[in-house]
């Protein structure tokens, strides 16, 4: 087995039994395997062992990627990065998700610009659950409105949330944060019952994460390596 096939089972591996320990099946939690600044042909590796979902966050190196591969049909890339308004143009383009999506203004823009051949863009309202004042999202109080917003648009599919907490070791801090997505999931699905996606959970607070709902940790790292 190649190291990145050992890794990439490991964590699958850990998975699994963070669903098994809270008593959730295990098809009830996606991987997204971050590939961020990693090579075309490792991602091709994990598509031959059945991976299909991808995160990127730089737009230039992931274009790349997405065009070399663009003959393994069913493969899913997901923009996890913060958005330029420039740049949605390209994402509207080339993604099958957006994950940070924060504000009405480029959620138009991503409406207006993706393709009318393509099917709607899935997009996962980013929340700022920490709220810390220099990061992405929005607070929580603001994303029914956000929502509200999305479901207008023709070319947008509403999915969920996603969160990046706090950088903290404190596990009581997080759960209380993780704690606070999986309601604020539930309470957005009783006007948006299509909104079942809470992407929640990296390396560190897989566990953490899967026992609060999560239904999709996103991990680079572990799978790949360590990035340059
Ligand atoms: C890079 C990144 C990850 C993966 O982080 P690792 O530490 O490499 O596992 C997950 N989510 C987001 C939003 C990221 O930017």
């Amino acid at each position: 087995m190649s190291t990145l096939e050992q890794r990439y089972q490991t964590v699958r591996a850990h998975i699994s039994s963070a669903c098994e320990q809270t008593h959730r099946s295990s098809e009830a939690v996606k991987l997204l395997a971050v590939s961020k600044t990693k090579p075309a042909q490792m991602v091709e590796v994990l598509y031959q062992l059945g991976q299909r979902s991808f995160g990127e966050n730089y737009l230039q190196d992931a274009v790349e990627k997405i065009t070399q591969l663009a003959h393994l049909a069913d493969i899913e890339w997901h923009f996890i990065g913060p958005i330029q308004s420039n740049k949605t143009r390209v994402i509207a383009e080339h993604f099958q998700w957006v994950e940070t999506l924060d504000r009405d203004k480029i959620a138009q823009r991503l409406n207006d610009q993706r393709p009318t051949s393509a099917p709607a863009l899935n997009v996962l309202i980013q929340i700022n659950i920490s709220r810390e004042e220099q990061k992405s999202g929005i607070a929580p109080e603001q994303a029914e409105q956000l929502a509200a917003f999305i479901e207008q648009l023709p070319q947008l599919s509403l999915r969920g949330l996603m969160c990046i907490p706090e950088a903290t070791q404190d596990e009581s801090k997080l759960a209380a944060q993780f704690d606070e997505m999986q309601q604020l999931l539930q309470q957005l699905a009783n006007n948006h019952p299509q909104c079942t996606v809470l992407s929640m959970g990296m390396s560190n607070d897989l566990a953490l994460a899967v026992k609060h709902g999560s239904s999709q940790v996103r991990i680079g790292t572990d799978i790949f390596g360590s990035r340059d």
